[in-house]
C-alpha cells in the first residue's frame, strides 16, 4: 500500500516516513503542497496524509485540489490545531479524518488501515486467500498452517496480491501500488520479486496460488482462470 505523506516540518516527516516503512508501507514525502499536489497528480496512492499547516499553499487548499480531480483516494489531515472548528473545517475540505498533533503513532496506524479498509468488502485486517492467511495488524503470514518469513518487500508485494485476489494485476499496477517514486519502471525488479514470493509461498505446495498472465502480470488465485 503506498501512502503520500505531504508534512513540512522534516523531522515529523521523516519520523512518519520511518514508521510508516516499519509497518511495510511505501512511501512518499513531499515537503511542501505543490510537490505533494504534483505527486499526488502523477501516482497513484492508496491514502494520502496532509499536514494542515504547510509553508506556501496550505494544506486545506492542497486537500480541495486533490479532491477536484481525485475523488476516491482515503486523505487524512494531520495538524497541531485541535480545535472543533478546524476538525469540521478540515473535514468539510474533502478530508476523510482528521488527527492532532502529538499523536501516538498507533493511533495514527490504526486510523490508516481503518481508512484502507473502507473500500473493501471484507473489513477484517485477516486476508485468505484458500490456506494463504495475511495478518495485517501482526503482520504474520501463514500456508498451511505454516509460518512464511518475509521481507518488507515481499510482504507489500503479497498484501497486495491478496487485497486483489481473482484479479489480474498488471507490473504498472504493481509498481505505482508496492514501489514509491523512485522505482525504475524498465527494470525487471518487479518480476525478481514474483520469484522471491512464489519461492517462500509456493514452492513445495500442490496447488499454486500466485500465476502468471502471459503478456499482462499476475494473478493470485485458488485457480488459474
Ligand atoms: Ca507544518
Amino acid at each position: 500500500m503506498r501512502i503520500l505523506l505531504i508534512e513540512d516540518e522534516k523531522k515529523i516527516a521523516s519520523f512518519v516516513k520511518r514508521g510508516l516503512k516499519e509497518e511495510h508501507y511505501t512511501v512518499d514525502v513531499a515537503y511542501d503542497g505543490e510537490k505533494g499536489l504534483f505527486l499526488a497528480g502523477t501516482s497513484q496512492y492508496d491514502l494520502i496524509i496532509i499536514d494542515i499547516m504547510l509553508l506556501g499553499k496550505n494544506g486545506i487548499n492542497v486537500c480541495r485540489e486533490i479532491r477536484s480531480e481525485k475523488v476516491d483516494v482515503p486523505i487524512l489531515f494531520l495538524s497541531a490545531k485541535s480545535g472543533l472548528n478546524d476538525k469540521i473545517f478540515g473535514l468539510d475540505a474533502g478530508a476523510d479524518d482528521y488527527l492532532s498533533k502529538p499523536f501516538a503513532f498507533e493511533e495514527l496506524l490504526a486510523r490508516i488501515r481503518a481508512l484502507l479498509r473502507r473500500k473493501r468488502e471484507n473489513k477484517t485486517t485477516t486476508l485468505i486467500v484458500s490456506d494463504l492467511t495475511l495478518d495485517q495488524i501482526s503482520h504474520t503470514v501463514m500456508r498451511g498452517g505454516k509460518q512464511i518469513s518475509l521481507t518488507s518487500k515481499e510482504y507489500s508485494l503479497l498484501e497486495y496480491f491478496m487485497l486483489n485476489a481473482e484479479h489480474v494485476v498488471t507490473r504498472t499496477m504493481i509498481s505505482e501500488h508496492v514501489w514509491n517514486e523512485d522505482f525504475d519502471s524498465f527494470s525487471n525488479v518487479i518480476d525478481v520479486y514474483v520469484k522471491y514470493l512464489r519461492n517462500k509461498v509456493d514452492k513445495g505446495f500442490k496447488k499454486q496460488l500466485i500465476h502468471s498472465i502471459r503478456g499482462t502480470g499476475y494473478m493470485l488465485a485458488q485457480k488459474k482462470k
